[in-house]
């Protein structure tokens, strides 16, 4: 959280250094890309943008950070799939800031940090079951093969 315009650690109101932690950040060993959703202020990984469901996304933050309520829906894999087009003030990348995984990483832990960041879900994935449960989203373990 320092700056002093860019002498580093990234600042989130800097967009320089925004850029720049999503630039130096991790990337998803399953090649997929991070989005910043402006409206919500959440970071989810994109798991297809072009599957016959629609758009299909893994949460990995929660609506408000700082409260408790939406980290139990991020910790057990809430999948979206969803045909909303992006906000243009949306962010694209294909690494993850480093401060938003220590984040992930003091909620999560590091074994389900990875999963999250990592796992290939969408092979693991009924359609029919998550379409049955979906409200939000669907946890992985309800929508199971
Ligand atoms: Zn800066």
């Amino acid at each position: 959280m320092r700056c002093n315009d860019h002498n580093r650690e990234y600042r989130y109101d800097c967009p320089d250094c925004v850029v720049a932690a999503h630039r130096n950040g991790v990337k998803s060993r399953n090649g997929d890309m991070f989005i910043y959703g402006s409206y919500w202020g959440t970071y989810s990984r994109v798991l297809s943008m072009n599957h016959p469901e629609g758009i299909i996304e893994v949460d990995l933050t929660a609506v408000n950070p700082l409260s408790d309520l939406g980290w139990p829906k991020v910790a057990r894999i809430n999948i979206r799939a969803h045909r909303t087009s992006r906000s243009p003030r949306d962010m694209l990348s294909y690494a993850l800031p480093d401060y938003t995984v220590e984040r992930m990483h003091e909620r999560f832990g590091v074994d389900l940090t990875e999963r999250l960041l990592h796992e290939d879900f969408l092979p693991q994935i009924d359609w029919a079951k998550y379409r049955k449960v979906c409200n939000g989203g669907a946890a992985l373990a309800d929508i199971l093969l």
